[in-house]
This record gives C-alpha cells, sequence and structure tokens, in this order.
C-alpha cells in the first residue's frame, strides 16, 4: 500500500471481499456526519500505525474512537461549555464513568472513590449502583439534601468526601439545587461536583460554567428525544478529567455505537425547540394538576408553592423543565384507573421523548429501593411522573382530565 503498484485481477472472491473499500475520503465535505460502521482503521505503513498508537492522534479501533461518536462528543461539548466529552452505551455506563474519574486522584490511575456525597433525591438505579457497585467495594456514600446549601456545607465539612453528586433537576420529586453554591463549596472542601443534568438539559442550565467538574446525560432522554435509542454522554470541564475519562473510557468498554451515536446528534439539532416547547407545556399541565380535585400535590419547580422556585426561575431563565409530578388521592386501585384511563400520555418508563410520558416511580424507575426506602425520600406509593411531549397542549389537558376524571 506504500507504493504505487498495479493490482493484479483478483479472483471473484477475493474481490467480492475487498472491491469498492478503502478508498480514500471524498474531497466535498458532507453536511452531516455519516455513520462509520468500521471497527478498525488502517494505516498506509506500519510506521505510521505505530505513531497513531504513540501518539494518540488519529483513529484505530472503534472501542478508542470512531468519527460519528466523536461528533456528538464535540456537539455535547459545545453545548455544556466543556473541554471535552465522551460517549457511553448509556446514561448509567456514563455516570459509572464520571463517579470512577471523579475518585481518580489527580494524575494517577484509578482507585475505587472511598467517600461519596449523594442528594437523597436521585433516579433509583443511581442510588442501587452506588450501593452495590461502590459500598460494596468499601466506599462510604452518604445522602444529604443538596439543595440546602447549609445542610451541604457541614455534609462536606464532616465528610470530606471526593466526589459530590447531584442531579439538577431530581428525578422524581424535581427538586432544583444551587450549582453555583455547591460548587464554590466542593471546591473549597477539595470535592468534585459531578451533574447529572438529564433532566435540565443544557438548554435550561450548563452546569460546568457555573464551577461542576463534570455533567452526565442520559442521552436515552432529551438529547436523542425520539425514544427510539439508549445512550449516555459524560462532558468534563478539565483537559485532566477529559483525558482521564477517554483512558478509562477505553477500559470501562461501553462505547456509544456509530449509529446511535448519528440518533443522538440528530435529536440534539431540535433541542432547544423541543426543550422550550415542553417547558411552556409543562407549566400548563401542572398549573391544570393544582385545579383538579383528584390530585394532591403537585411539585413543579414553576409553581410558587415549589421550595426552590425563586432560585429555578433564575437559574433556568424562566423556564422550568418538562416534567411534572403529582401525588393522585385515593388507593392503587385509582392509580390504576388513572393510569389506564390515558391516551396520549404512554405509559413507559423513559423521560424526555417527543410524545407524553406517565410513569410511576414506585413501580417503575425507584423500585428497587423498595417502600421504606422510598418513603425516607418522600416519594409516595402514589406519586406519578409525567414527561410532557411536543404534542397540542389542548390535546393534553383533555387527556388529563379525561382520566382524572374515572379515579
Ligand atoms: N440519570 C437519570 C436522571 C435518569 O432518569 C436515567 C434513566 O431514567 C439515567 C440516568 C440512566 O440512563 P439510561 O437509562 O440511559 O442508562
Amino acid at each position: 500500500m506504500s507504493e504505487e503498484r498495479d493490482e493484479p485481477v483478483w479472483r471473484l472472491e477475493t474481490s467480492l471481499v475487498h472491491a469498492g473499500e478503502r478508498v480514500a475520503a471524498p474531497r466535498a465535505i458532507p453536511t452531516t456526519t455519516p455513520i462509520y460502521t468500521t471497527s478498525t482503521y488502517l494505516y498506509p505503513t506500519l510506521a505510521e500505525l505505530d505513531q497513531a498508537f504513540a501518539t494518540g492522534e488519529g483513529y484505530l479501533y472503534a472501542r478508542y474512537g470512531n468519527p460519528t461518536v466523536a461528533a456528538l462528543e464535540a456537539a455535547v461539548a459545545a453545548a455544556e461549555g466543556a473541554r471535552g466529552a465522551v460517549a457511553y452505551a448509556s446514561g448509567m455506563a456514563a455516570l459509572h464513568a464520571a463517579i470512577l474519574a471523579a475518585a481518580t486522584p489527580r494524575g494517577e490511575t484509578a482507585p475505587q472513590p472511598r467517600t461519596i456525597l449523594a442528594a437523597r433525591d436521585l433516579y433509583g438505579a443511581t442510588t442501587v449502583l452506588l450501593e452495590e457497585l461502590f459500598v460494596a467495594r468499601g466506599a462510604t456514600v452518604a445522602y444529604a439534601d443538596l439543595c440546602d446549601l447549609d445542610a451541604a456545607e457541614a455534609a462536606l465539612a464532616d465528610l470530606r468526601p471526593e466526589l459530590v453528586l447531584i442531579e439538577q433537576i431530581s428525578n422524581p420529586l424535581l427538586r432544583v439545587a444551587d450549582v453555583a453554591g455547591l460548587a464554590a463549596r466542593c471546591r473549597a472542601a477539595g470535592a468534585r461536583l459531578l451533574v447529572d443534568s438529564t433532566l435540565a438539559t443544557p438548554v435550561l442550565q450548563q452546569p460546568l460554567r457555573l464551577g461542576a467538574d463534570l455533567v452526565v446525560h442520559s442521552a436515552t432522554k432529551y438529547l436523542a428525544g425520539h425514544g427510539d435509542t439508549v445512550g449516555g454522554v459524560v462532558a468534563a470541564r478539565s483537559s485532566l478529567l477529559h483525558a482521564t475519562l477517554a483512558r478509562q473510557g477505553r477500559l470501562l468498554g461501553a462505547a456509544l455505537g456509530p449509529f446511535e451515536a448519528q440518533q443522538v446528534l440528530r435529536g440534539m439539532k431540535t433541542l432547544a425547540l423541543r426543550v422550550e416547547r415542553q417547558c411552556a407545556s409543562a407549566a400548563r399541565v401542572a398549573a391544570f394538576l393544582t385545579t383538579h380535585p383528584a390530585v394532591a400535590n403537585v411539585y413543579y419547580p414553576g409553581l410558587t408553592s415549589h421550595a426552590q422556585h425563586t432560585l429555578a426561575a433564575a437559574a433556568f431563565a424562566g423556564r422550568f423543565g418538562g416534567l411534572v409530578s403529582f401525588e393522585l388521592r385515593g388507593d392503587a386501585a385509582a392509580l390504576q384507573r388513572f393510569v389506564n384511563g390515558l391516551r396520549l400520555f404512554l405509559p413507559a418508563t423513559t423521560l424526555g421523548d417527543i410524545y407524553s410520558l406517565v410513569s410511576v416511580p414506585a413501580l417503575a424507575s425507584h423500585r428497587d429501593l423498595g417502600p421504606a426506602r422510598r418513603a425516607e425520600r418522600g416519594i409516595a406509593e402514589n406519586l406519578v411522573r409525567l414527561s410532557v411531549g411536543i404534542e397540542a397542549i389542548e390535546d393534553l389537558i383533555i387527556d388529563l382530565e379525561t382520566a382524572l376524571n374515572m379515579v
């Protein structure tokens, strides 16, 4: 391959395997990034391959990097104001990778994180991840109300954690943290701040710009937005953390595939439009729910009754997210009647899609916590979480009203 040679005329079986492949990229630049389905890359000479391995520049193997995935990583890094981002096969893989990277002392290779301070209100599987993969291997994990800066400061002083983990906005109670205030306190205490910003999205807030060290997204949710793919991404504020993520990502091996990367990348092009619409509709849904007699408590940062309403209004520039949670009056049978009565809100366990969705955290996202720990965290058995889609708001209200009237 290193010099021009006449190609022999290969036999059919050989030519079927090789003909047409490995031509130079076209001079014209495609307007959208193609899906690169190659699992490996070759260089014209062994010396160049050796050089690529030695410098880390250039593609070598798809678990190390892929141009479609790199395009997504660049898009997320730009959206979050990050030094770099690394994509993973799911949001959980991204969280796992981010926790390991955040616990890596500066310049060294990764041990286990020893001490983690986590918000009490987290996606159920995140709590289970902390406990089954970290506490079980000797780490200490403590939970506190990290929306309360005084409580956060006390816990930081008491625990001296390496890592503080929160969700912005939290799932399922939709609590809002003061990221700038918490980041300053983490920095003073020598802890890294990791924000799972799946629910806020970079449209509402960019935590790295407020001092957080790492941001995680379940790209399955708003970034992809169409209910057709699973993925995750971590964005890092420093080059050091980005390099750590990239190095460890090769070993964790949960690389995002190029098809999924393209779907997330395409989804992100309409992220701002979708989220603006979903926030506006969710505000209408929350206001409607407060008027219905079958509804007990409504959790939505846009309501003045929400504990962090003023903070959220300033932090998210008047938008409050696309999720609304509420407690339904009545027993388990009433809950069944309500969910079964919905036509547009799909009873599926995800959020952030163009479709409206309904879920009961006690049965789905927070099932594994068990009733006692749910109660401790304020997650009632009759809590309903709505993810508002992009359908006509009038139809969504009719759907909710019809189902609530069946309760
Ligand atoms: N983080 C949050 C806030 C979530 O709601 C979820 C999933 O629901 C995850 C992380 C996990 O993401 P994935 O399902 O893509 O692994």
